[in-house]
């Protein structure tokens, strides 16, 4: 039987809950396939700076290097909110980010058929949206130096700085590429390159690269236009290139088209071990009242297995699940609509393990 070491973080507010859920459907994933997963579960975020002073420590650091994946729930809180700022919870997931060597978000957006009434747009204009975000994770305005507070002209002024290197650009173009080279050969790179040096470099890095890639059909979108074309006409997008900062805010907006933040994962892919987390945050408003949406964690399971396992069959499985659950009608509050069942954080879980004991699979 093969053997996994996979890393938990639940981390902060709804962290824990959707892990559970996600932890529920791995382990089934596992006794279908016959793999075992070895789970170490440790502290990171809010969590971690309350246990240790720090919102991640090096033995966490260092457990997550050699781990085989790595899945976090979700950091942060108002609690931490007024904690100085290189000890939030939030750097704890940029460094590890960061000393993981993270530099590519994946963050599929698709929109399931029995959703497209959840969405706040019209059924017409979402049904068969399937957008890949490639966001560059590592660069751009979260780590440009100088960064910080300081007193200007006699006043407090914040300072960040955006800087993109041609390496940096060169690498996430290439994940881009190759990825729309699988999928409907369409890039859609987006820049502010009318206003900011650093997107100016990105543009021309994004030029020299796609000259590789004769077959794939390349656009540059400023992001402005971008934010406003996702929500007017989705489709025209298959594989959306970002910088860090503008894929962060546009990945939420798709995330919309698909219903609830609820249910978008990521994949955080390098040089090693790769991290796998949901794109929404901790959630405090709902934490702890059994309403979280648990997909968006389990989906992000289904990438673990087809990227850090290679088990391409079991992510099908669990992508199949969700959908055949929906279709059944359940749904937590944040999709729910008149006419489906509404179901908890934990119910959605054992729903989805349920189903996907009776589904085939071909491993
Ligand atoms: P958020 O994503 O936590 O919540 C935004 C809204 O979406 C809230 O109304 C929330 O109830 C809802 N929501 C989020 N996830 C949901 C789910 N699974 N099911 C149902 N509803 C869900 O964003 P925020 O409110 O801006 O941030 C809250 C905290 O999370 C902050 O401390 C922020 O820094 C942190 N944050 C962390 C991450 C991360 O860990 N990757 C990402 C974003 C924000």
């Amino acid at each position: 039987m093969k053997y996994k070491k996979v890393v938990l973080l639940p981390g902060d507010g709804i962290g824990p809950e959707v892990t559970r859920e996600a932890v529920k459907v791995l382990i089934a994933t596992g006794e279908k396939f016959r793999v075992r997963f070895a789970f170490t579960e440790e502290l990171v975020g809010g969590a971690s700076l309350d246990a240790t002073g720090e919102p991640v420590t090096d033995t966490v650091i260092s457990l997550a290097y050699n781990a085989d994946a790595v899945f976090l729930g979700a950091v942060g809180g108002p609690q931490w909110d007024r904690v100085n700022k290189e000890k939030r919870p939030e750097t704890g997931l940029l460094r590890l980010r960061k000393e993981l060597g993270l530099y590519t978000n994946l963050r599929p957006v698709r929109v399931y058929l029995s959703l497209v009434h959840s969405s706040t747009l019209k059924p017409e204009l979402i049904k068969n949206i399937d957008i890949l975000v490639v966001r560059e994770l590592t660069g751009g305005i979260y780590f440009g130096h100088p960064k910080g507070v300081e007193m200007r002209d006699g006043e407090e002024c914040g300072i960040d700085t955006m800087t993109y290197k041609v390496s940096e650009v060169d690498r996430i173009a290439r994940v881009a590429f190759d990825a729309a080279r699988q999928r409907k050969n369409k890039v859609i790179s987006v820049d502010k390159a009318n206003v900011l040096a650093a997107s100016q470099i990105w543009r021309r890095t994004v030029d020299y690269v796609a000259r590789d890639y004769p077959d794939v059909n390349l656009e540059h979108m400023l992001v402005d236009n971008c934010a406003m074309q996702l929500i007017r006409n989705p489709v025209q997008f298959d594989v959306l290139l970002t910088d860090n900062m503008f894929g962060d805010i546009l990945s939420d907006e798709a995330a919309m088209l698909s219903g609830s933040i609820g249910m978008l994962p990521s994949a955080s892919l390098g040089r090693g071990t790769a991290m796998y987390e949901p794109v929404h945050g901790s959630a405090p408003d709902i934490a702890g009242q059994d309403v979280a949406n648990p997909l968006a964690a389990i989906l992000s399971v289904a990438l673990m297995c087809r990227y850090s396992f290679g088990m391409n069959h079991a992510a099908c499985l669990i992508e199949n699940a969700v959908e055949a659950v929906l279709e059944k009608g359940f749904r937590t509050r944040d999709i729910h609509a008149p006419g489906t069942q509404l179901a908890g954080t934990c119910e959605m879980g054992d729903r989805i393990v349920e189903v996907m004991e009776q589904l085939t699979c071909e491993e």
